[in-house]
């Protein structure tokens, strides 16, 4: 029998997990976990992702700050507002939702954001912590650190003796992935475009994660029976069998067949995605923990 993870499912128990934790800092220091979330323009879905994160955000208990910019910002008034918010001793995550209009340039904004307060886990300094294995000190990237929970609420905290393959290797998914599969002891592999036969790399993998934005590329027969796949491409593809004009999503897995096959496989929608939006809270409630002088807690 193969398991479906059920995304939403483990994203409200992490949620309720950054509610009890947010609670107690309150309690014990009268310290309240805060998040500012900056946009910038009109895109429709960005405004649809900040509206989601500040409403969680507020379901956490937070202090949840929005910041909505103008298109017309410009590269200064943005820098300004994010060394405010650094400033300000409420917050502990800021986040400058991506991507920032093409007027703008968002790596020296992210870089500017102070790395304990960088929920994204985007600041090198988080990323650098990550590749040099001190889990404890940084901020893990909120996609790569969700598909690690179903990972270790699969197998368990130790990967030893376990093949895991990551398809791409970007810095926001694949590489932070990777690191946090190597950390847990996994032997990994990162493949890419320019890999030779994939489905055998694929094929060795107890562990395969697939983060390519290639609309159902990783078929049944490329997957090991039993593996646990990760699907975590979210791709829009046209659906006339809903009607002319419709669509719907899907990952880079061919989710119906490697299903016969996988042991465990999470679904798109309803699997990673979920997750992105929990791990970020809870990188605030961490941030938070340790501005106060506390252990951080551990989701
Ligand atoms: P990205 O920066 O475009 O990276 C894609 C990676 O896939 C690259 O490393 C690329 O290789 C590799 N690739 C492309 N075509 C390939 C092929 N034919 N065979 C093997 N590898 C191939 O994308 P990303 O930001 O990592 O995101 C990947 C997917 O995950 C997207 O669908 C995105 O929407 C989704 N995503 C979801 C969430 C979420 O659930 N919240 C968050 C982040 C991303 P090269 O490096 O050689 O070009």
């Amino acid at each position: 029998m193969t398991t479906v993870i059920d995304g939403k499912q483990v994203a409200a128990s992490v949620i309720d997990a950054v509610k009890t934790a947010s609670e107690a800092l309150t309690k014990e220091t009268g310290v309240k976990t805060g998040l500012a979330v900056v946009i910038v323009g009109n895109d429709p879905a960005s405004h649809a992702y900040v509206g989601a994160k500040g409403r969680m955000a507020k379901e956490c208990g937070f202090t949840s700050v929005q910041h909505t910019l103008p298109d017309e910002t410009t590269q200064e008034e943005l820098a300004a507002l994010v060394q405010t918010l650094n400033d300000d001793e409420a917050l502990h995550g800021i986040l400058v939702q991506l991507p920032l209009p093409r007027h703008l340039n968002s790596e020296p904004i992210i870089q500017s954001i102070l790395p304990e307060k960088d929920v994204d886990g985007l600041h090198v300094v988080n990323a650098g912590k990550l590749a040099t294995g001190d889990l404890d000190g940084g901020l893990v990237s909120c996609t790569p650190a969700g598909a690690m929970v179903f990972v270790k609420r699969t197998h368990g905290e130790d990967l030893s003796g376990l093949n895991a393959v990551v398809i791409g290797r970007s810095n926001l998914f694949g590489k932070p992935m990777a690191q946090l599969l190597l950390a847990a002891n996994a032997t990994v592999t990162i493949a890419h475009s320019r890999t030779k036969d994939l489905a055998a790399v694929c094929r060795g993998a107890d562990i395969l994660v697939a983060a390519v934005g290639r609309p159902e590329m990783v078929k049944a027969d490329w997957v090991k029976p039993g593996a646990t796949v990760i699907d975590v491409g979210i791709n829009r593809i046209a659906a006339p069998e809903k009607g002319e004009g419709k669509s719907r999503l899907v990952g880079d897995v061919a989710f119906e067949e490697a299903a016969k096959v996988a042991g465990v496989i999470t679904p798109v929608p309803g699997g990673v995605g979920p997750m992105t939006i929990a791990m970020l809270m809870a990188n605030t409630v961490i941030a938070a923990y340790r501005k106060a002088g506390r252990k951080a807690p551990k989701f």
